[in-house]
């Protein structure tokens, strides 16, 4: 069920509406748009008992919500979500596309740096790093932790680069979530519900990874979990599927793009390197993502990919990483979009402009 509040619906109005929703025994999501305001319910069972909400003052319209994910759906947030960074001019869904770029793991302070310095140069506003590494294999590594989070830590205030990392369980998450701007949930985690939850309760955008065959609906209700708990600030990631192709280490799904943009009002990036699993292949998908309509782009750079401790066949190198930058400008206004360079950050957020 979906509260839709009229146009000029004052803010006491809307309050009084929720609270109704508290004592009916369900939970108030108020989504502000750019129109009215709509307040998505949940914590029913079954049909929620409309009771008096339609008689309150400022209320237009309550109308019943057909699908199974209902605070992820345009139908109760017609505008696209942009997620904002305090002190920062990043942003992520919008007109200005999220450049996400760092190596799958971090492995010691130098190889971060050196990483960093280079995309920062080419102009993202985003820099990722894995602390906490899901491995196929028990015996590969599995991530620097903490120290690796410090290291990230560091970068952002030596760059202005906002951090991107995943949790991985409960307790990473709470490092993370510490450390890090935006939380990571990876593929193999889109379905660990009771993390989802978790991290639903923290006030973190989250960069929720498809799942390795996850179909639309299941990676919405996924964001859903998240959603339900109170965060709104939710970012989707295409990272390929697994098919019978065996040309590429996942089938990166780009249709993905339009029918998670047709359905939701979160933001979708993609992921060419997880998705490819091929150096050669992250630059034309990329291209073929922002012509799609991905709202960014999230890649894996390393300065030596031979050396790379994770992920080093899938990493390009820091000159194909500023080709792609260029390449992304020039497709960027064909879908009327566009690509910022670097971040800016205000001195009062500690770090400096790039
Ligand atoms: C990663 O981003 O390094 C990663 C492990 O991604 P995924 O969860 O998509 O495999
Ligand atoms: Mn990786």
């Amino acid at each position: 069920m979906l509260v839709v509040m009229k146009a000029h619906a004052t803010p006491e109005e809307i309050q009084a509406v929720c609270d109704q929703i508290d004592r009916m025994g369900y939970r108030a999501h108020p989504m502000p748009g750019a129109q009215r305001t709509a307040i998505g319910i949940t914590g029913n069972q079954g049909e929620v008992d409309r009771g008096n909400l339609e008689e309150l003052s400022g209320v237009a319209e309550v109308i019943r919500v057909s699908k199974a994910y209902k605070l992820a759906s345009r139908d109760v947030k017609e505008e696209d979500t942009v997620i904002r960074f305090a002190g920062t001019d990043a942003t992520i869904g919008g007109r200005n596309l999220a450049i996400i770029a760092g190596p799958c793991s971090i492995e010691n302070r130098e190889q971060a740096f050196a990483i960093a310095e280079q995309v920062a140069a080419a102009g993202a506003q985003f820099f990722r790093g894995g602390a906490y590494k899901p491995r196929t294999s028990p015996y590969a590594f599995q991530g620097m932790g903490l120290a690796a989070l410090r290291i990230m830590a560091e970068i952002r205030e030596h760059f202005g680069l906002r951090i991107v990392t995943e949790a991985l369980d409960h307790e990473s998450l709470e490092h993370v979530a510490e450390y890090a701007d935006v939380i990571q949930i990876g593929a193999r985690n889109m379905q660990n519900f009771s993390l989802l939850k978790q991290a639903g309760k923290l006030r973190k955008p989250v960069l929720l990874k498809r799942g390795l065959s996850a179909t639309l609906e299941e990676f919405l209700m996924a964001a859903e979990y998240i959603l339900s708990e109170g965060n709104y600030e939710v970012i989707l990631c295409e990272r390929g599927v697994r098919t019978f192709a065996d040309h590429t280490r996942n089938t990166l799904d780009l249709s993905i793009v339009p029918a998670v943009q047709r359905a939701s009002h979160l933001p979708i990036l993609v992921d060419p390197s997880h998705g490819t699993g091929k150096r050669d292949k992250v630059l034309p998908m990329t291209r073929a993502a922002v012509a799609v309509g991905a709202d960014g782009i999230l890649v894996e750079v390393h300065h030596q990919p031979e050396k790379a401790l994770s992920d080093g066949p899938q990493s390009i190198y820091p000159a194909q990483f500023a080709r792609m930058m260029d390449e992304i400008e020039q497709i960027a206004p064909v879908v009327e979009r566009t690509l910022p360079r670097g971040i800016h950050v205000d001195a009062a957020a500690g770090a400096h402009d790039s």
